[in-house]
């Protein structure tokens, strides 16, 4: 018989560790989950909370294989629209502030156009229900846009949810279910011992403890590579640190979500009125003396609040009557190829990852697929393209 005290242990307590330990639960298993701050303090609670379903502009100004490629994550995002529409219900909450009444990817030059029109394509054939618009249709249904917008492509379903509420009821939902939930506790070691996992933790008073899970799920975000190397694998994922804007609140104006297929964008209204304004605008992060990524807020660049405002006035130009109220900053860790990074790492049995790409818009789908996996060995969508085995070769010469 097994010594595992746990089915799984997920490690980090964002969307995805949440969402992870909420589906797993549901099938029965009985779930650890382990944060070392709390719930939702690192990227999860930080973003701009765009649900973003078409093929973003970080992976459409990368050349035309890179954007094919980007285009294999359809499946999810067609799941991933499904699961927003239905979490509120799902985890009988009445309100969790997550809206999907369409988005517009807009552009300014013709080149952009192009880019466009191939982006179109793709999503068409992976079943996106996209479209192009300009002229007076675009006129009337955004007409708080800039003259320079030529053109965008119109997703009926995208919107945007509340970072600051999901992740908390994601927790909620699989505390109900007999998840045991610990933060402000650290895991400080991992080792495989007699076909389980030995998880040694580290408590905020200083306090040391031992236990055992037949499974570890890698929910660790910007720091995932840090927890693998504790299991002795190399996982490539790259912290980076990104700026985000709020504005003070105006009249309800904007209803879609506001994104860039050529320049860094993303612009929405919140339900209480104000203007969320990001896009990927970098910040700074920390390492400690030993080089691991703190958690520690990242340092704001004023280049890069600039940088995002000027976009934001030449994209929306009401903009500019508008006071930034706040600025912040949120680590996220990509991948190498900036695909999701989902599965078992095949050197370290037992070991599971999900992490990378954009995990709030697919944090639901990251999780429901990583749970399947984990309880039956199978997944509903074929996820094999995104599984560590891809950088299995780092793993090589581990010893
Ligand atoms: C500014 C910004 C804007 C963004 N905007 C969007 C957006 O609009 N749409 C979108 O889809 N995505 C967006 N993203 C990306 C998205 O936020 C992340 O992909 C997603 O939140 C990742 O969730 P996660 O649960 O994997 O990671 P996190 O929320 O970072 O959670 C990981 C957790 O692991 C914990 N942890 C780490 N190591 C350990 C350890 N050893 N022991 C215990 N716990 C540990 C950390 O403390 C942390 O709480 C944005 C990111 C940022 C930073």
């Amino acid at each position: 018989m097994s010594k595992a005290d746990w089915d799984v242990a997920v490690v980090g307590g964002g969307l995805v560790g949440a969402a992870s330990a909420y589906y797993l639960s549901k099938r029965g298993a009985r779930v650890l989950l382990l944060e070392r701050r709390e719930l939702n303090g690192q990227a999860s609670g930080q973003n701009a909370g765009s649900l973003h379903f078409q093929i973003e502009q970080r992976l459409v100004s990368h050349g035309e294989a890179m954007t094919r490629q980007a285009a294999t994550i359809l499946p999810l995002i067609l799941d991933a629209i499904e699961r927003w529409r239905g979490i509120t219900a799902e985890l009988g909450e009445t309100d969790l502030d997550v809206v999907q009444h369409g988005g517009l990817m807009v552009a300014e030059t013709p080149q952009q156009v192009a880019t466009l029109e191939r982006k179109l394509k793709l999503e068409t054939q992976g079943g996106l229900p996209t479209r192009i618009i300009d002229g007076e249709e675009l006129r009337s249904l955004a007409p708080y846009l800039s003259n320079s917008v030529l053109a965008a492509t119109y997703c009926a379903v995208e919107g945007h949810g509340n970072p600051r509420l999901i992740t908390a009821a994601l927790a909620r939902g699989a505390a109900r279910q007999g998840t045991a939930i610990r933060t402000w506790t650290t895991v400080t070691g991992l080792r495989r011992e007699e076909g389980c996992w030995r998880i040694e933790t580290e408590n905020s008073d200083g306090s040391v403890r031992r236990e055992y899970a037949s499974t570890i799920l890698n929910a660790a975000g910007a720091w995932a590579r840090e927890l693998a190397a504790l299991a002795g694998v190399h996982l490539p994922v790259f912290p980076v640190a990104l700026t985000m804007n709020a504005t003070d609140a105006a009249p309800p104006f904007i209803p879609l979500l506001i994104q860039h297929v050529g320049r860094r964008l993303s612009l929405k209204q919140m339900r209480e009125g104000n203007l969320l304004i990001g896009g990927g605008w970098p910040s700074r992060f920390e390492r400690d003396r030993n080089g691991l990524v703190t958690t520690r807020a990242a340092y704001p660049r004023m280049e890069s609040i600039y940088g995002n405002m000027a976009v934001a006035l030449d994209v929306v130009p009401a903009v500019a009557r508008r006071t930034l109220l706040r600025s912040w900053t949120g680590i996220v860790g990509i991948t190498a190829d900036q695909l999701p990074l989902l599965g078992e790492v095949p050197e370290a049995p037992g070991f599971f990852v999900a992490t990378g790409g954009s995990a709030f818009t697919l944090g639901l789908t990251y999780a429901a697929q990583i749970a399947e996996l984990i309880d039956s060995g199978r997944t509903p969508l074929d996820i094999d393209i995104y599984g560590p085995r891809r950088f299995g070769h780092l793993n090589a010469y581990m010893g």
